[in-house]
């Protein structure tokens, strides 16, 4: 194993020259490209992008790595036979193409992990283990066999098999033969010893049994594109026709018809044959949303967190294969291996589940960026209220703005109402619950107006905290730093960090005093709504109620047909739905995002309401959106109540821009974690004075300091950031500092470039 130099690597990869060298990358934190041999019998057979089996270390433990180069030298310095051999080629043709392969390598650089974590990402386990597929071993008659048929003396048996696999037109496998020829196994193995069969192994499909058929959509004919919709799509002519890359922001209020510009834009593409992705948060990959994509391409995969891995796999081989004219899906789906793509859309681009929390760390956003600018296409994002990033691009002219400001159809945005919680006291013998007395008010009118309503409560669980009254104690998990939820239901208090559960406590266990349960959680409200309008149909939606699948889908088609007046629920309400006959939006608690200790938490608090708002006034019949707050003159909320999102954008780039925060400046953020607090700290602050040493002019570093949320799953959490106004000081620390960092003990580091989540 020996590390390959990277200009060479650059050179090789350009050429794909066929040779006796392959360079190979592993799904390890170590940024190394491998030297390793081709064997004579691989070579022309192994290609790069393929996944090979090779020995690693001293013992030889086989380990599974990319193939990212081929050359005719081993590396510079490596003695030829140092260098082992590769045991096994396992895919052919190779999983990964050559403009995947680049792509990878630099999310392996930005993201500061190495290149085969980032490969190994892009990858689907199900098309890993090929799933749904299997190795099976076929009989071949061989020509000579053939040819001497009509001379050989064979016992009638062996004379009949052989006469049913000279018939064949397919492969059979001995099962296949046995049953064709009537025969059992004896006669085929008895020719095979004669030598007069040969076999081969090939992998197949298995048979598909348990497939449930999509009901095909009827495809329907484009709408009559309103007069903004067409400058819109005007604007992008050029870049659809094949014009090269170019990136589109597309700001439209909710209801103004983004997704039609979407499917006109594929459209597009499509007919020239170009492939397009299009990317969603994962929480609307709705069967509304589903549907209308299938009504315009029949040649649709959707890529949702449903699908069995044979699913997964034989959507993959299909893309690849070229047979699908648009891939859906959420993040991940940016890997989709279109191998002639022609357009990447980008549906609520402001959305934080974009980014993957886990290595390696990336924004899809940003990926998506980088592909298309690599091959040369170009990317659409849409949102009603975009991320203060992609805004700032826009103005700075890296990206183009393109503007839907009304909706379609004249129809008016929702009228907004504020309710100051400060103001509400319970009724007379009452607990204050979730509903204030106006926005009770306004739903009994919505519904005796035969309209639906919708209440947004981004808290699950029945009471959000246990508290003791007298010493202030706080019910928290064991293993976090979190306040458990109380689920009445279950009879449970969970934490909702790790899931663990115990019994509800009764007494404080410090001061035995009696605990006081507080807070509205979706659980509770449903009762509380229950309870005021017992006439009406209620139905929750969150992650407790909707945990089997297709029940999501159940709940929304009752919505929709109005065999349900209420619907309550978490942020899985608010986002893409298109209900007509909706009137009322409530928004039980606006604060809950509006004071975590992150500098989008105005920015969330923003989007969250503009989003929910966007659900009501969808139909004939005007909406109205009812807010309830204890921060009424937040410019969040007070912008969002005008619809103002330029002005809620003015206000907020100017204290970003106060502060150095994205878009003015770039962070990386490095956590720590152990279950010894101390050496996690320690080891922060070791890697924290490096880093201050390092640090060139116009790099701030902040911390260490305890995470917000200090302790996960008994491991106790320290972090520290590292700011600077571009990222490339920040990646040139990083690629110095982090091949040379140790971590004591059991501390994990994790790098965070761009972090979207500070908690
Ligand atoms: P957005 O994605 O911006 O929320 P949609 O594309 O869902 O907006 O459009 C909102 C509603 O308007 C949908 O019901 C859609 O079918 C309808 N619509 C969009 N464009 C047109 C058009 N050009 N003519 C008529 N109806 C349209
Ligand atoms: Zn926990």
């Amino acid at each position: 194993m020996t590390p390959v130099n990277a200009k060479r690597q650059a050179a090789m990869f350009a050429t794909e020259a066929d040779g006796p060298y392959a360079g190979i990358v592993l799904n390890r934190p170590v940024d190394q490209v491998f030297s390793y041999r081709v064997p004579k019998s691989m070579q022309g057979r192994l290609k790069v992008g393929a996944r090979v089996r090779v020995p690693l270390g001293r013992g030889n433990t086989p380990a599974v790595g990319y193939c990212v180069t081929i050359g005719v030298d081993p590396e510079d310095g490596v003695e030829p036979d140092r260098v082992k051999d590769i045991l096994e080629v396992m895919d052919d043709p190779p999983l990964i193409d050559a403009p995947m392969l680049e792509l990878t390598r630099w999310m392996g650089s930005y993201y500061a992990c190495s290149w085969g974590q980032a490969l190994d990402a892009v990858v689907p386990a199900g098309v890993k283990k090929a799933a749904g597929t299997l190795m099976r071993t076929f009989l071949i008659v061989p020509e000579e066999t053939k040819l001497a048929r009509e001379t050989l003396q064979l016992p009638p048996k062996q004379a009949e098999a052989l006469a049913v696999l000279c018939r064949s037109n397919e492969l059979l496998t001995l099962d296949d033969a046995c049953r064709l020829a009537r025969c059992a196994p004896g006669p085929i193995t008895a020719l095979k010893q004669k030598g007069l069969l040969h076999t081969v192994k090939r992998r197949t499909d298995k048979p598909l049994v348990d497939r449930v058929k999509d009901e095909p959509e009827a495809v329907r004919a484009p709408l009559d594109l309103t007069d903004e919709q067409r400058v819109v799509l005007d604007t992008m002519a050029p870049a659809l026709d094949g014009d090269g890359f170019a990136a589109f922001l597309l700001h439209g209020v909710t209801g103004s018809g983004k997704t039609e510009v979407y499917l006109s834009a594929i459209e597009r593409v499509v007919a020239r044959g170009r492939e397009a992705i299009v990317l969603v948060p994962e929480i609307s990959l709705t069967p509304q949303t589903i549907r209308r994509f299938k009504r315009r391409f029949p040649k649709i995969a959707v890529l949702h967190s449903h699908l069995s891995d044979v699913e997964r796999h034989r959507h993959w081989r299909a893309i690849a294969a070229g047979e699908v004219q648009v891939v859906v899906g959420a993040r991940s789906a940016v890997f989709a291996p279109a191998r002639n793509l022609g357009l990447i859309v980008i549906d609520e681009e402001h959305e934080s589940t974009f980014k993957q929390e886990s290595i390696p760390r990336y924004h899809a956003r940003d990926v998506a960026i980088v592909r298309a600018q690599k091959l040369g296409v170009p990317v659409l994002l849409g949102s009603a209220t975009p991320a203060m990033e992609s805004w700032r691009n826009a103005e700075s002219g890296r990206y183009t703005k393109l503007t839907l400001s009304k909706r379609v159809a004249e129809r008016p945005m929702p009228e907004v109402g504020l309710i100051d919680l400060r103001n509400e006291k319970p009724e007379r013998g009452h607990a204050l619950g979730g509903l204030s007395a106006p926005l009770r008010l306004a739903m009994r009118e919505a519904l005796d107006d035969r309209g639906q309503v919708m209440l947004l409560l981004n808290r699950r669980g029945f009471h959000t905290f246990i508290l003791c009254p007298k010493c202030g104690y706080i019910v928290k998990c064991d293993a976090c730093d979190v306040a458990l939820t109380h689920h009445k239901g279950r009879k449970r208090a969970m934490c909702h960090t790790c899931d663990a559960e115990r019994d509800p406590p009764e007494f404080c266990p410090s001061c035995r005093t009696g605990l006081h349960y507080g807070g509205v959680g979706t659980e509770r409200l449903e009762r509380e709504v229950r309870a005021a309008f017992p006439d009406a149909v209620v139905r929750r939606m969150d992650s407790d109620t909707m945990r089997s699948p297709g029940s999501h889908e159940q709940v929304l088609k009752a919505f929709k047909n109005g065999e349900v007046n209420i619907l309550l629920g978490t942020q899985m309400i608010a986002k893409g739905l298109d209900f007509p006959d909706v009137t009322l939006v409530g928004v039980v608690n606006a604060d809950t995002s509006l004071h975590l200790p992150d500098f989008r938490a105005a920015e969330r608090t923003f989007q969250l309401v503009a989003q929910v708002a966007g659900r009501t006034g969808r139909g004939d019949r005007p909406g109205k959106v009812l807010v309830q707050t204890f921060c009424p003159d937040e410019p969040a909320i007070l912008r969002a109540r005008e619809h103002d999102y330029l002005g809620f954008v003015r206000h907020e780039l100017e204290r970003r821009r106060e502060h150095r925060l994205p878009p003015f400046g770039r962070i990386v953020r490095l956590i720590a974690r152990g279950p010894n607090e101390s050496e996690v700290r320690r080891f922060l602050d070791g890697l924290a004075s490096i880093l201050k040493s390092l640090a060139p002019d116009g790099v701030v570093l902040l911390g260490p300091s305890p995470a917000p949320v200090m302790k996960i799953k008994n491991l106790f959490r320290y972090h520290l950031r590292l700011q600077a106004p571009t990222a490339r000081p920040l990646q040139e620390m990083l690629h110095q500092i982090l091949p040379t960092v140790v971590l004591p003990g059991e501390v994990e580091l994790a790098v965070d470039v761009d972090p979207v989540s500070l908690l």
